[in-house]
């Protein structure tokens, strides 16, 4: 099964505008470059402004495993943040503590807002 990664990146990014209030997106993520420059972001910063790719799909044991299945596999997609640095032009990445598989619910969790679809 292939997923489309183009169109799931805009639905991550226009979720993600749409949770601005959303705790989780107010975490912070800190990333250093070996220049010396750091700096602090909220994941809101980086999945609405898209700034991050996603890595290779690999599939886990699923954490779920019930009586009637053994080994059932499912897909975690890594999401890598990645931002250049502004001092020295270096590509600053870091792995997103989420997959994306475990990132939409969370997204698709708030309370329903009458003008999500309209
Ligand atoms: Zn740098």
């Amino acid at each position: 099964m292939e997923m489309n990664l183009m169109s799931m990146k805009d639905s991550i990014i226009s979720l993600s505008q749409k949770n601005r209030n959303n705790k989780f997106l107010k975490n912070n993520i800190e990333l250093r470059c070996k220049c010396g420059f750091s700096e602090k972001l909220t994941y809101y910063d980086f999945l609405a402004g898209g700034e991050f790719n996603f890595g290779q799909p690999s599939s886990i044991l699923s954490p779920f495993i019930s009586e009637s299945v053994y080994d059932e596999t499912i897909i975690v997609t890594p999401i890598n943040l990645s931002k250049k640095c502004p001092v020295c032009g270096k590509d600053l990445t870091a792995v997103f503590p989420l997959s994306l598989e475990e990132l939409i619910p969370i997204l698709q969790s708030q309370p329903p807002d009458p003008q999500m679809y309209g």
